[in-house]
């Protein structure tokens, strides 16, 4: 471990041809922006300074500290009961890496590999908490947060080699930054051990150096929850051809729970979610959809109010609502009286590849997650890679 510790930060470099990832260690960012930080450790960890890989101090077991920005860069503050409450300065990055396999909890969520902690860019004193990781350690932490660890194997199975498949393409086209994924939605939703179930870490390690392939390169994966019976085109969401992103009539996820909805709305919550965004049309008179992809998706709609007209994209009148508020840009729009907005829809999420509860269906069914992974990314294979 040791003697990877500077070329993983610093020339983090992976293969752009059909080998493993160099080192396959993933930097998920765990937090951005923070004042101070919480560690606990529960075995001896060293924590050392990336720019020489030297050790700066060895801290014994279940050693508590906060860690904040300082003048000369940063601070470590014990706050063990016991510990005496000693401080002493830091460099301005520092990795704490347990010596064992341990864990290293920090705001009091836990997390395996090891935390690099560095002053935010920009010369800001706020910190960033980054967590290096193994890439299967990363996807183990996904699944208990993205899907039911009770779902059928094959399913699992599917979302462990996309989850893997995801990881892998950011870390080739973010290399250039000091992290490749964000544990929050913007990327996969990673929790760390709260992540995990020992069931679906088994499924990882069966199925460990797989990928989904296209051609000679590894994919670009995207799921959702549910796709409402057809997937989405890469080219109708972005503008842009991924030849096996594409429309996927999916009749698996009829029967889920989140095919089909309604939700009603005044117009006072509709004029009152866009306020909040800064937009202030006035009194909401009613709201006209403009174009829909092939899959009946709203790609734009305009909602004209008492004092004006505001034209945006489906997903950005998602993102002012709520994307949990409007769970899909698959709907339609009634106003059946005045002050009162009927939205029925279809699906749950972009829609954009893999559809997670289709992908159950189709596990029940029978199929295995190979099949799964290519009824989704039509063209695709499922290829283990190796470093030979
Ligand atoms: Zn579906």
């Amino acid at each position: 471990m040791k003697s990877h510790r500077i070329s993983l930060l610093f020339t983090f470099l992976v293969s752009f041809s059909l080998s493993c990832p160099a080192y396959e260690l993933v930097r998920v960012r765990l937090l951005t922006g923070q004042q101070s930080v919480n560690i606990l450790c529960a075995e001896t960890t060293s924590l050392y300074d990336p720019s020489t890989a030297q050790d700066i101090a060895v801290t014994p077991s279940f050693a508590e500290y906060s860690i904040t920005p300082s003048d000369q860069g940063l601070r470590l503050i014990q706050t063990s009961i016991d510990g005496g409450g000693f401080s002493f300065n830091l460099p301005y990055e520092v990795v704490i890496e347990p010596r064992g396999n341990g864990t290293v909890s920090v705001n009091g969520r836990e997390y395996r590999g090891s935390i690099f902690i560095k002053l935010k860019n920009g010369g800001v004193q706020l910190l960033d908490v980054i967590n290096i990781i193994s890439i299967d350690d990363y996807v183990r932490g996904t699944v208990k947060v993205e899907i039911s660890p009770d779902w059928p194997e094959e399913m699992i199975k599917a979302h462990v080699v996309a989850a893997r498949t995801y990881v892998f393409y950011q870390m080739q086209n973010r290399a250039e930054l000091d992290f490749d994924v964000e544990s929050g939605i913007m990327s996969q939703v990673y929790w760390g051990v709260n992540g995990e179930d020992s069931a679906s870490n088994r499924l990882v390690s069966e199925t460990a150096g797989e990928y989904l392939v296209y051609r000679d390169a590894v994919a670009q994966v995207f799921y959702h929850s549910c796709c409402g019976g057809y997937t989405e085109d890469s080219m109708d969401v972005w503008g842009i051809s991924i030849p096996y992103i594409t429309n996927v009539r999916c009749p698996f996820c009829r029967n889920s729970p989140r095919y089909s909805w309604e939700k009603k709305f005044s117009t006072g919550q509709i004029q009152e979610a866009l306020k909040k965004n800064g937009i202030d049309i006035g009194k909401i008179l009613g709201i006209y959809l403009l174009k829909k992809s092939r899959t009946e998706r709203v790609q734009e709609l305009s909602i004209k109010g008492a004092g004006g007209e505001k034209k945006m994209s489906g997903d950005s009148f998602r993102r002012i609502m709520g994307y949990s508020v409007i769970p899909s840009t698959m709907f339609t729009v009634e106003q059946k009286v005045r002050d009162e907005l009927i939205f029925r829809g279809r699906g749950y999420g972009h829609g954009v590849g893999l559809c997670q509860w289709g992908a159950k269906e189709m596990a029940v069914n029978g199929y295995d997650y190979k099949e799964i992974l290519k009824f989704y990314f039509p063209g695709t294979k499922v290829k283990k890679l190796t470093n030979d």
